[in-house]
């Protein structure tokens, strides 16, 4: 069977919202990929604040603005099992950001459990800033309900919907 050559990645997340964090594992994934397909899935653990649809846009435009390196990024949303869009893209590798070692032990269950179901599969981590290392989508949203500001933390864009949907404009 003929390949393609170019490298490819699934960088899946529920980016509710997309952060500065999430942008940085972004950039340094484009270093090692030469395609990065950015799964949107619902966690299903977790009430999504965005819709996928906002998210998508939300995601594009911040990448449109923020993301210097080369490479191909394309953003989708996907409601089933990473697995299954692994397979529907032909892919076998998924990107994953670490920030603390208290992500570790959920990110290692994981990537275990995913290589048990297909050994075709690797998980890739890739370590983030420090200074994004308390960052996370919740709480972006709770300094945003408290009227904080998430200057720095999260696109320009972003704060702009934050405000937006807590004001109900949205
Ligand atoms: P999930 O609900 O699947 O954890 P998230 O949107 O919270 O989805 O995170 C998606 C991915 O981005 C995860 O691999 C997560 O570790 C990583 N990530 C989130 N925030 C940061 C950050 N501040 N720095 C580095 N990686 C991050």
């Amino acid at each position: 069977m003929l390949m393609d050559s170019s490298k490819l990645a699934v960088y899946p997340g529920s980016f509710d919202p997309v952060t500065n964090g999430h942008l940085d594992i972004l950039e340094r994934a484009l270093k090692i990929f030469d395609r990065i397909i950015v799964m949107i899935g619902d966690n299903p653990n977790k009430n999504p604040f965005f819709s996928p649809s906002e998210r998508i846009d939300m995601l594009n435009e911040a990448i449109k603005k923020q993301i210097k390196v080369k490479g191909v990024v394309e953003v989708e949303y996907f409601g089933g099992l990473l697995l299954n869009f692994l397979k529907k893209k032909n892919a076998n590798i998924i990107v994953r950001g670490l920030r603390a070692v208290s992500d570790f032990e959920f990110e290692f269950q994981r990537a275990l459990l995913n290589r048990k179901l297909d050994s075709t599969i690797e998980t890739v981590f890739i370590m983030t800033k420090d200074e994004y290392s308390f960052l996370n989508s919740s709480i972006v949203k709770e300094i945003s309900r408290f009227n904080g500001s998430v200057k720095g933390l999260v696109p320009i864009n972003v704060e702009k919907e934050l405000k937006n949907k807590l004001n109900g404009i949205k």
